[in-house]
């Protein structure tokens, strides 16, 4: 740990206090090792590693992780899908009465359908209109999300006053007006963190220990 002349005020010692924002980056490492694959052969292989405590130092929430890209995504398997068996097996495209007629893009009408496939092209369609309202919805959360979080210079300016105490677990801010050096444990810092960047009721929903523990 680097000295930093900035005693805990936990345990009146410095030598395992260190800066916040080093705590959070060195706990965010692209890890690479050398490791046998399934065959026996060895391979390097390289994982982000992020420690819980890290996670837990975060001067910003994580962006909520959406179930509905899953819908989006199994939408457009099966606008895709529906679509193939539309054009190969119900032979939508085929116009072998007129080859040289122009039906644009896509063909001529499916009159000639066969009766079990026809509905192959409006679940594409559908499907279609699935994935391109997941995508609206995914992007006006993310625009959402932005948003939410657009004071996070705040948080952050306040964050990086943070030094973390190894031997305490606790946090103490130094050199912050209006702020003493009193001792706080993870969750309580985030909550300061995050209250000063406007989004503090979101600590109460992704807490600190959650994070030590995942
Ligand atoms: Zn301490």
């Amino acid at each position: 740990m680097s000295r930093t002349g900035n005693t805990c005020p936990g345990c009146a010692r410095d030598d395992r206090v260190q800066a916040v924002p080093a705590v959070y980056l060195a706990g965010r490492d692209a890890v690479t090792s050398r490791e046998r694959d399934r065959d026996g052969d060895m391979r390097t292989v390289t994982r982000r590693v992020t420690t819980g405590l890290s996670d837990a130092l975060a001067p910003v929430p994580t962006a909520p992780a959406h179930a509905i890209g899953l819908l989006g995504f199994l939408s457009g398997f099966v606008c895709v899908a529906s679509f193939m068996a539309w054009v190969f097996v119900g032979g939508a495209l085929e116009d072998d009465e007129a080859p040289e007629a122009d039906f644009g893009a896509f063909g001529p009408p499916p009159a000639d359908l066969g009766p079990d496939l026809g509905f192959t092209g409006w679940l594409s369609a559908a499907a279609l209109g699935v994935t391109l309202l997941v995508v609206l919805e995914v992007r006006r959360r993310k625009t959402a999300f932005a948003h939410r979080t657009r004071g996070r210079h705040r948080a952050e300016e306040l964050w990086s006053h943070g030094w973390y105490c190894h031997r305490c677990g606790t946090v103490h801010l130094e050199g912050v007006p209006g702020e003493d050096r009193t001792p706080l444990t993870l969750q309580r810092f985030r909550e300061k963190v995050w209250e000063h960047g406007g989004y503090g009721d979101l600590a109460a929903e992704q807490r600190a220990v959650d994070a030590v523990r995942s």
